[in-house]
């Protein structure tokens, strides 16, 4: 079996990139357990199973999954593309949940991983599939660190777009799945070392993990160094002090520019030799090169190296090496460089000195990240990766990347040279001695600690000029100060229902509000509480019954609208303007008369009044004193298209043209009076209908002979009428 390093981890936080990044340059196999789980998704896809049964994943028995290098090949078909896909993403958590898939894959894992060097990622590879692996890492980042990458890594391949809070939603929701699930769930192994990549970038990662490779025991010149700088000192390997002198002026630069990254370690040593300076010379034509007295150090594995004075701590100016160091001497020292290929590393005892000391900023570092102190540091230069800055003795950088640690414009960095800023710091850079910080981090702090203060002193009823920020079907955030969001519910907005907010609201208004409740962090708001409550105000002395008093505003064929308050409107409907239903609202009423007219209905949530004229009068119909068969003198009103009115005491019967007889039409006069007899009475309808008297037996029995009869028998007088409405209850 070879070397096995397992990486597992959440969801983007960038196993898959560190893990091809080591496996370059160490030289080892590289196997993508999510593809495989994503390739079992995407055939699953295809042959359109149900997902969600395990039974259905059989197809699996006669599946080929293998890898080509760094591309997949499902049924000897390269799909590294499509399992990348939104679709396959989103399913891939189900049939990973399954014990049958489970196994399948793990073994094939176990078998591609067998006979060679491996480097493998996924979420179950330090716990399950190389329980015995030499080395076990267990990456994360911040959640929307990973995002972020997520979102990148999509544009960049798939070319998709897609928001930051649906990513990090994406991420939770897979983390949840992958590590609640019965089978395999991701977990930290107990042997695993974490690492949390959110401030770290990509080559930072990789260096601490290779140096954990050698720590434990790989041996270096296996390692395949495919580092530029490294490349380039391979063929000075030979001339150390002259690299040196380079590396002095530049180096430190340099790296910094590359991003390069490596873990200062530090190893103890034997004194072997000193060795003195040695000038310039000519042997033999050959130029001889000046060297400098050095001290040769070999570790316990028979690795040597070189300390130069430079590096030697606490050296005073008058000393020489040899003043200090003699043979067999134990040594601490720090490996400054590190040549492959059987060159000597250069150490350095002024490196583990300035390590130790810095150790003292540890405590800095020990908090939770927003529970760490504020820092004010002097800001010396603006480069390449970030805001060169001094805390005290040592130095301290605030990176550009990720964005997150530093949200000051590109373009006003150098104006900060020589200012002061303040920083909370992130952790400290033993590899390269100094403190790495965070100006966001900071600036978000002092915010926090602004918006704090600014809740502690809220209370329950002041008003605020806010800004609306944000917009939700159920109500609006609103800004009312130092970045303090209150809610302001859909239903405080106005007196009157709102059925969309836009309509009233829409993100960068302005708007007062009132704060109605305080909890914690969460405030509710009312906007309508400040705003006249016309409805309210007006509806609360009113019952139905009340006489009411206002303006005709509008006048319709369906009723008249009344203005009865500001804002606040009641609506006569034309069946209750009066008891006559013949008479033309528009003949007895203009818009601006003065209406009075009772509350028959109060819809308080519609908030709608509904008014009635008539039931200010009594009813004529109520007290009518004749019956049917009864004959009556009756008064002409009115020429109908088919017959007449005619009033008959306090009400109107209708006079057909048709019953007239002996009677022309034309001869009858408006205002005259005439004998009739009662044919059809229904008070509850306010209808009657009369014959002329002298007509009546003819009439009678020629038209209305049948219905008279069942007249008859339903009703003679009213009270007849009222006793058998009562007898029919
Ligand atoms: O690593 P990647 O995000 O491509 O993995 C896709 C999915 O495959 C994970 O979300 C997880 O559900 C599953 N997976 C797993 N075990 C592994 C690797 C991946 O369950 N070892």
């Amino acid at each position: 079996m070879g070397w096995q390093i397992a990486i597992d981890g959440p969801a983007g936080s960038g196993k898959s990139t560190i893990a091809k990044g080591v496996a370059q340059r160490l030289g080892f196999k590289y196997i993508d357990t999510g593809a495989m789980y994503r390739a079992v998704t995407l055939k699953a896809i295809n042959l359109k199973i149900n997902l969600e049964d395990e039974k259905e994943y059989q197809f699996l028995e006669t599946t080929k999954i293998n890898f080509d290098g760094l591309d997949i090949l499902l049924d000897n078909v390269n799909v590294s593309q499509e399992i990348r896909s939104l679709e396959v993403t989103n399913k891939v958590s189900l049939p990973s949940k399954f014990g049958y898939v489970r196994e399948k894959l793990v073994a094939l894992q176990r078998q591609i991983a067998s006979n060679d060097n491996v480097i493998m990622d996924g979420r179950d590879i330090g716990t399950v599939v190389l329980a015995n692996a030499n080395l076990k890492i267990y990456l994360t980042a911040d959640v929307t660190i990973r995002a972020e990458r997520r979102m990148k890594e999509r544009l960049e391949t798939n070319g998709i777009v897609q928001d930051l809070q649906t990513t990090i939603q994406e991420l939770l929701d897979r983390d949840y799945k992958d590590s609640h699930r019965l089978i395999s769930p991701l977990t930290k192994a107990d042997d695993a070392i974490e690492i949390d990549s959110s401030d770290l970038s990509i080559e930072e990662v990789i260096d601490k993990i290779i140096s954990l490779v050698l720590e434990r025991g790989y041996r270096m010149e296996n390692l395949e160094q495919k580092n530029e700088q490294l490349e380039e000192e391979k063929d000075v390997k030979d001339e150390v002090s002259t690299v040196e002198e380079e590396a002095n002026v530049e180096g430190k630069e340099e790296e910094e520019k590359a991003g390069k990254y490596r873990e200062l370690q530090v190893v103890m040593g034997t004194v072997v030799d000193v060795i003195p300076a040695q000038e310039a010379k000519k042997i033999n034509k050959k130029e001889i090169k000046a060297k400098e007295e050095k001290v040769l150090i070999e570790l316990e594995d028979g690795q040597q190296g070189y300390l130069f004075k430079k590096d030697a701590y606490g050296l005073a100016d008058d000393e020489e090496l040899f003043d200090r160091f003699v043979e067999g001497d134990k040594v601490e020292v720090a490996i400054k460089k590190i040549f492959p290929d059987g060159g000597k590393f250069v150490f350095s005892t002024q490196l583990v000195e300035m390590k130790k000391q810095l150790a003292k900023y540890e405590d800095l570092v020990k908090e939770k990240p927003e529970d760490r102190p504020i820092i004010t540091v002097k800001v010396v230069k603006n480069i390449p990766v970030g805001l060169l800055t001094r805390y005290e003795d040592f130095s301290c950088l605030i990176p550009k990347k990720p964005k997150s640690l530093l949200n000051i414009p590109e373009e006003e960095l150098d104006g900060l040279v020589g200012k002061e800023l303040e920083v909370v710091p992130v952790r400290i850079d033993y590899s390269r001695i100094r403190i790495i910080a965070s100006q966001a981090a900071a600036s978000m702090k002092k915010s926090r600690e602004a918006e704090n203060a600014f809740i502690q002193q809220l209370e329950v009823g002041q008003v605020y000029d806010g800004v609306v920020k944000n917009i939700e079907k159920y109500g609006a955030f609103v800004e009312i100060g130092n970045g303090v969001e209150g809610l302001l519910h859909i239903s405080e907005i106005d007196h009157n229902r709102v059925f969309k907010i836009e309509k009233v609201l829409n993100t960068g208004d302005s708007v007062k509000v009132q704060i109605i409740n305080l909890d914690g962090k969460h405030i509710g708001l009312s906007r309508k509480a400040l705003l006249p409550n016309y409805w309210g105000d007006y509806i609360k002395d009113k019952e139905v019954g009340s006489v009411v008093k206002g303006k005709a505003v509008d006048i319709k064929e369906v009723g008249v609208t009344v203005e009865l308050a500001e804002n606040v409107n009641g609506f006569l409907p034309k069946s209750e303007f009066s008891w006559d239903n013949d008479l033309a609202i528009n003949d007895c009423l203009k818009v601006g008369d003065d209406v009075e007219a009772k509350v028959i209905e109060i819809d308080d949530a519609k908030k709608r009044i509904i008014l009635s004229k008539k039931q200010l009068t009594e009813n004529p119909w109520s007290n009518v004193s004749f019956k049917v068969g009864d004959v009556v003198e009756g008064t002409v009103a009115k020429e109908l298209a088919q017959g007449f009115k005619v009033n008959i005491g306090n009400v109107s019967g209708y006079l057909s043209k048709n019953s007239l007889r002996n009677r022309a039409a034309d001869s009858i006069q408006l205002g005259e009076k005439l004998n009739v007899k009662v044919r059809v009475l229904e008070p509850e309808n306010a209808k009657l209908i009369v014959n002329l008297y002298e007509h009546e037996e003819k009439v009678e029995k020629e038209n209305y002979g049948k219905y008279m009869k069942s007249q008859e028998k339903i009703s003679n007088t009213l009270g007849d009428y009222f006793a058998s409405l009562k007898n029919k209850k």
